[in-house]
């Protein structure tokens, strides 16, 4: 009568190992999750110490000066050589790639999944686009913008209950393989 499902409150040292190969495995994932738990800083490029620099503002013909946002891995080189609009002035820092095999129309194709940047826009017509803020790629062109900090930290913990569902996924999987070669 009952349909209860079986949730192990305490992982088993079978269920650990299997978490720890996860771990060893996908390493990004672990790393993510880790920065959600403990506070570790993102995957960005180390902060250098952030340039100063000039153009020319298109609308305006002023001189700008403008100094980068920190870690900010663009180099600009446009931006100082022809007039340009102040709201096309943007800085960003992005984490490493991630790729995955995933079929869309019958072939596994590989796809840039989970990307991160860190941007900030000065002059955008947005002004939330003013601060720094993460951009994240779920997959190929498909964003979630503009996160500040309380918007990221939600998204962190929403990837992070995924991966701890993986995991259980990957500890069943073991075992109903497992069970499934045993047959006679
Ligand atoms: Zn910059």
């Amino acid at each position: 009568m009952s349909n209860t499902v079986s949730n192990p409150v305490k992982p088993s040292d079978e269920e650990q190992a299997v978490r720890r190969s996860v771990d060893a495995q996908f390493p990004l994932v672990a790393q993510l999750v880790a920065s959600g738990r403990q506070g570790a800083p993102l995957p960005m490029a180390p902060p250098a110490a952030p340039r100063t620099w000039t153009f020319t503002d298109r609308d305006t013909d002023e001189q700008m000066t403008f100094t980068c946002m920190v870690g900010c891995t663009l180099n600009h080189a446009s931006d100082v050589a022809s007039p340009t609009f102040r709201q096309d002035i943007w800085c960003q820092a992005a984490g490493p790639e991630m790729w995955l095999p995933i079929n869309t129309d019958g072939k596994p194709e590989e796809f840039r999944v989970l990307g991160i940047t860190l941007n900030v826009r000065p002059w955008d017509r947005k002004l939330s686009e003013r601060l720094p803020h993460v951009d994240i790629e779920f997959i190929d062109d498909h964003w979630v913008e503009n996160l500040d900090p309380d918007g990221l930290a939600t998204v962190i913990r929403t990837l992070a209950e995924r991966v701890e569902s993986l995991k259980v996924a990957h500890a069943q999987l073991v075992a109903v393989r497992a069970e499934y070669m045993g047959r006679k």
